[in-house]
């Protein structure tokens, strides 16, 4: 690893995430996919858990929980006419984030190994990659980098040579934020509606068609390869103790420069947005607050952030979160009472409106919410709008109530005094023209 926390590109995984090179088979074998396949399909499943497991990676899509162990609680004898399955979300639909479609869109090949690789750990029968169905142009890349793989052998019957079947199946969803939640997107992926399921039992128990099913992020598969050929201490050693590895990093926002950039996990937030991103739009003393991790992490203003390292724990301890580490940077012009208003019209649009807390609560959230941006409220209004939040947060079925509460919980916990200002700011409007038509 470089100076400060900063990846060296020799460790980089993903060399082609810019599609500077062709994402074919041929062009991916080239660059080292596949490379050794049948060696790693020779080393025994538990063994291959036990190195994911060593490598400290945690998994990318948002939750952060330990790779390794979520694949250990699978069955590892399958009992008959009950597979194991692997399912991959990729339906990508947290504001703010875009790095799966890099991914999909310029190296498919690793995730279709890190599919192979995973499947084979957990001894799933087949593996299924549910994405975004906006994503048409990704879906086609995916869908012919599949086929590419079945006609050279490395999936289908005794995939590369190994002995193991597997087969993989790329499904489409059609557009509902909802289906990125995992038991949501099974019930879609069966055909019925993206609702949550109540949890237990939990997916591992029984997940697609009842049967035990693991739900891992495309990022958390496509480094799986990786990983396997270096070795567990090479991730490791990147990054700092329980926060391993490398991050893709989406850099949107008021940033000179927006990208997807690779880096290591627990870059501070300045190198990282100065070196990728070209710096803070009108320099760093205009940087308000940023939204660290996609639109449900709370904000985190900007003294606080300039110098936190990027990763979970420190975002935890910054009463935020790394989530998708999709980073949403807002500058001094930022009108952040409409920024967040917005974010809680999203989630009331998303809410799939089967548990109450969530249906009826994201609805009112917004609304007050609308009305603090006009200063049309009264101030107890905020400390009420706040019990509101903490009576959804945890109270649901999914974790689509608490993405809906939190960001209005960071509003509130550091942007009180803004709030308040509307207020007054309207109250005194309000009386203006009274006091004029007194006098
Ligand atoms: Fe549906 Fe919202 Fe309940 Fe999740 S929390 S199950 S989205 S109503």
């Amino acid at each position: 690893m470089g100076a400060a926390g900063v990846l060296d590109d020799k460790d980089r995984i993903f060399t082609n995430l810019y599609g500077f090179q062709d994402w074919r088979l041929k062009a991916a074998k080239k660059r080292g996919d596949y490379d050794g396949l049948k060696d790693l399909l020779a080393i025994a499943p538990d063994d291959i858990i036990d190195i994911v497991k060593q490598s400290g990676l945690r998994g990318r899509g948002g939750a952060g929980f330990p790779t390794g162990m979520k694949w250990s609680f699978m069955p590892k004898e399958p009992s008959p006419g009950r597979p194991n399955f692997l399912v991959i979300n990729a339906d990508e639909s947290e504001p703010g984030s875009c790095k799966d479609r890099e991914i999909i869109r310029h190296d498919p090949h690793k995730l279709i190994e890190g599919a192979l690789i995973a499947g084979y750990a957990m001894r799933a029968r087949a593996c299924y990659i549910y994405i975004r169905g906006e994503f048409i142009r990704e879906a086609e890349t995916l869908s012919a980098a599949v086929q590419e793989a079945y006609d050279s052998g490395l999936l289908g019957k005794n995939a590369a040579k190994s002995g193991f079947d597997f087969d993989l199946f790329v499904h489409r969803g059609a557009g509902a934020y909802i289906c990125g939640e995992e038991t949501a997107l099974l019930e879609s992926l069966e055909g019925k509606k993206g609702m949550p399921r109540l949890k237990p039992p939990f997916p591992a128990g029984a997940g697609l068609y009842g049967c035990p099913t693991t739900v891992n992020n495309v990022e958390s598969i496509a480094v799986v390869p990786t990983i396997l050929r270096r070795g567990a201490a090479w991730f490791a050693g990147i990054g700092r103790e329980k926060n391993e590895g490398t991050k893709l990093f989406q850099l949107t926002g008021h940033v000179n420069r927006s990208c997807v950039v690779e880096e290591a996990m627990s870059i501070p937030f300045r190198e990282l947005i100065d070196r990728h991103a070209g710096g803070i739009r009108g320099g760093w003393d205009n940087l308000l607050a940023v939204i660290p991790g996609g639109s449900s992490v709370p904000l985190v203003p900007a003294h606080e952030i300039i110098d936190a390292p990027m990763d979970f724990d420190s975002l935890r301890d910054l009463k935020s979160g790394l989530g998708t580490a999709a980073v949403i940077v807002m500058d001094k012009s930022t009108d952040i009472v409409r920024a967040i208003s917005r974010i809680s019209y999203f989630y009331k649009h998303e809410s799939c409106g089967q548990c109450t807390p969530c249906r009826e609560g994201t609805g009112w959230m917004w609304r007050v919410m609308e009305r603090l941006r006009e200063g049309n409220a009264d101030i107890s209004e905020i400390d009420l709008l706040w019990d509101v939040t903490k009576q959804v947060e945890g109270h649901t079925i999914c974790a689509l109530g608490d993405a809906a509460a939190w960001p209005i919980q960071g509003l509130i916990r550091h942007f009180r005094p803004e709030l308040e200002r509307r207020i007054s700011a309207r109250k005194v409007a309000e009386a203006s023209p009274a006091l004029e038509a007194a006098e």
